[in-house]
């Protein structure tokens, strides 16, 4: 019964009619009461207090006033109509005054009656204003705190304004108040001290006070939350019971590698996460894995021993990077160690050429080939392996959900471990929710004896002073990277002002090898010149981020970014990790222009001070937002209407306990008292986490 009337058409409310429920339909997805009553306030108006004339300065802000209507007279005529109503209060004198819609106001005021107005009081030559304030009888007015609702210049012209909002609202409320169900269990309400889900909704379009407001939100705050992580337990439930592993043994192979070819001493962080991903693979239960890792923390070689269970295993092993640079590098150092163990390896591009890329895939069939490098070509349909066992995939978030979703559903026979791994760390209240259901490892420590890069701002003012320091470095033996933005929608003069550079580089430098590297250059091209760079043949190197994730070349030991105020701050911190990776110390150059935006002035401090990729992590977080930092905004995957991921981290923590405490005791939520919750989370949410069992 109760659901029907949830259900009813908005059209129906009085007031509302066809056309208005067309327009609420097409511009912000209302249909039902139930729609209605979702549709939530953004701000709220303080109407509680009846404030003084007396009291009106320049920094007034909106406010409610008693007054007694003192004079009425219009002006001007037909578009230049004007219409002034002179007013009092005990305090003091104003005059309100309409330009448009004034047949509406005119004969509704009568001169000595009381009226309540609300609106923001303007003070010119000491005399106090209101412009088109809203006015009403006093009789018929409650004051209150008034919620605010979103609309759109669509909305208003077809007269769904605020009052509207306010008006229906209201009706719906008193119409179904009595069938808001509630979603969570009576034990946790009880035990969080929350409002019931009813007495949120009420509060939030018709807040009692402030306190109440304030426990509105938190109820639903709590429970966005909460059915976000029962969601995120239950996938990872699901996974772990619905997709065996295989059972790595011991291996020899790490072992001998270990003990004979290690070619420089673990980090206990390094050793950590091997231990760990080596007890996931000894489980029986599917790894599914994310070992975070700063820039330089030195990932591949953690790669490379969990491989070696795998091999022992006679399983085969696919390493998924994000471009071709970047896969050819990591073929080139797995090969170096994987030689010492006779160990194959081969490495699959959209560049192998066809011969090469039949003879590689037969191999691959027949399991000669023990790992398999390579870029999204890994994916193919045409790529088959004889029996895949490990699925690593480097600098996860360069990925698309959609290939990574590929990957996974190609249904081999046996179910791969998978481990993922990222360089950009990710704040800890987004690795809850985003990657809430694979086990997180995170390698928080960097190898000894590097030295802290160190940061700077410059603007072009001082540009010869940095090529005077480019000049040092290079004399000194090192190596230098510039890099510029190559930003959609802007390529063509991106581009053009990294040539531009490159040539005044080549004027300025006019006996150095320079390199220049872009995205239009054939792939060929680009890793000749990567190269020669990596040789130390070519001393500057002047690139687009092509450069930006993985790329190792520790002679580097400058890199000078180019309006830096045009990168974001993780990408930022991830073209700096380029240097700092050997024993020289290093230095980032952020060059920008003079005037920079707020946010933009924050980044660059930032990056100044601090080079903890966490810490950058978290900051990105707050000047960016989650959707756009993750590049999860486009799917969509992440849209929370109450909750702040860089704010809420404790009601993350506790909901998510809350919900491990329920899928442990009731993990098909069959419990009597668990009946809300299991209703809501099959009947009402739209699952919008599919892509979390993806990576
Ligand atoms: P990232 O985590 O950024 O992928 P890499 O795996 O490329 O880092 O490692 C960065 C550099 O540090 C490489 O040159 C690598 O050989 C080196 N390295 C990795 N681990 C150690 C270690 N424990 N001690 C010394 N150098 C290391
Ligand atoms: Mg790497």
């Amino acid at each position: 019964m109760s659901r029907e009337v949830l259900k009813q058409k908005i059209e129906f409310i009085k007031g509302v009619g066809p056309q208005k429920a067309s327009l609420l339909n097409s511009e912000v997805g209302v249909y039902n009461l139930n729609d209605m009553l979702h549709y939530f306030p953004f701000r709220y108006e303080d109407r509680s207090k009846i404030k003084k004339l007396s009291d009106v300065n320049e920094n007034s802000v909106e406010g409610v006033y008693l007054v007694t209507v003192t004079a009425k007279s219009t002006s001007g005529k037909f578009k230049f109509k004007s219409l002034k109503i002179k007013v009092k209060d005990p305090t003091g004198y104003a005059e309100l005054v309409w330009m448009k819609g004034i047949e509406w106001v005119e004969d509704k005021i009568i001169i000595g009656k009381k009226y309540l107005i609300f609106g923001k009081p303007k003070i010119y030559r000491n005399k106090i204003s209101f412009f088109h304030p809203e006015t009403n009888e006093q009789n018929k007015v409650s004051l209150g705190i008034k919620p605010v609702y979103p609309t759109t210049e669509k909305l208003k012209r077809g007269f769904v304004n605020n009052r509207f909002f306010n008006k229906i609202i209201d009706l719906i409320l008193v119409k179904t108040k009595s069938h808001i169900e509630e979603t969570l269990s009576e034990k946790i309400i009880k035990k969080e001290k929350l409002i019931s889900r009813s007495e949120a909704i009420q509060n939030i379009h018709l807040p009692k006070n402030e306190e109440m407001i304030r426990q509105s939100k938190k109820r639903l705050k709590f429970e966005e939350l909460f059915f976000l992580q029962l969601q995120i337990l239950q996938l990872k439930n699901k996974r772990l019971s619905a997709f065996p592993g295989y059972v790595f043994k011991k291996s020899k192979l790490l072992n001998t590698f270990y003990k004979k070819h290690l070619p420089f001493n673990l980090t206990e962080a390094q050793k950590k996460v091997i231990k760990e991903c080596y007890e996931d693979m000894c489980s029986g239960k599917q790894m599914n894995r994310l070992v975070q890792g700063d820039v330089g923390s030195g990932k591949t070689i953690v790669a490379f021993m969990c491989m070696l269970f795998a091999i022992e295993d006679r399983s085969q092993i696919a390493f998924m990077a994000p471009t071709e640079v970047l896969a050819g590098q990591h073929f080139k150092s797995i090969k170096k160690q994987a030689e010492k163990l006779n160990v194959s390896v081969a490495v699959l591009t959209g560049s192998t050429k066809k011969k090469d890329r039949d003879v590689l895939l037969e191999k691959l069939m027949k399991g000669e080939i023990n790992i398999l490098i390579g870029t999204h070509a890994l994916i193919e349909k045409r790529v088959q392996f004889k029996k895949l066992g490990l699925v690593i995939i480097d600098e996860q978030h360069k990925f698309g959900v959609a290939q990574r979703a590929k990957l996974w559903s190609k249904k081999e026979k046996y179910y791969p471990h998978i481990l993922v791994m990222t360089a950009t760390p990710i704040p800890r209240t987004l690795a809850l929710t985003l990657y809430g259901d694979l086990d997180v490892s995170v390698i928080d420590e960097l190898p000894s004896g590097r030295k802290k890069i160190i940061t700077s701002h410059r603007n072009d003012n001082s540009r010869l002073k940095v090529f005077g320091f480019i000049n040092k470095t290079i004399n000194e033996g090192g190596q230098v990277y510039v890099v510029y933005p190559l930003i959609e929608g802007s390529e063509k003069k991106d581009h053009k002002d990294l040539m531009d550079g490159f040539e005044s580089l080549k004027r300025y430098f006019p006996n150095t090898q320079i390199g220049v590297l872009h995205g239009r250059m054939k792939p060929e091209n680009k890793d000749y010149e990567m190269k020669r760079f990596a040789e130390g043949k070519s001393k500057i190197l002047v690139s687009t981020t092509v450069i930006e994730v993985g790329v190792d070349v520790p002679n580097a030991s400058v890199i000078i970014i180019e309006s830096a105020e045009r990168f974001g701050l993780s990408q930022l911190h991830q073209l700096r990790g380029r240097v700092g990776r050997g024993e020289k110390q290093s230095y980032c150059i952020l060059m920008t222009k003079y005037n920079l935006s707020q946010e933009s002035k924050e980044r660059v401090k930032a990056m100044v001070s601090s080079s903890d990729g966490f810490e950058i992590a978290n900051i990105d977080l707050r000047l960016r937002g989650p959707g756009n930092m993750m590049g999860t905004k486009q799917s969509g995957l992440l849209e929370l209407r109450f909750v702040n991921l860089a704010e809420d981290y404790d009601l993350i923590k506790k909901t998510r306990s809350v919900a491990l405490s329920i899928i442990e005791n009731d993990p098909k939520l069959i419990h009597l008292e668990n009946k809300n919750i299991s209703y809501h989370l099959n009947k009402s949410i739209k699952s919008n986490i599919n892509w979390s069992r993806i990576s």
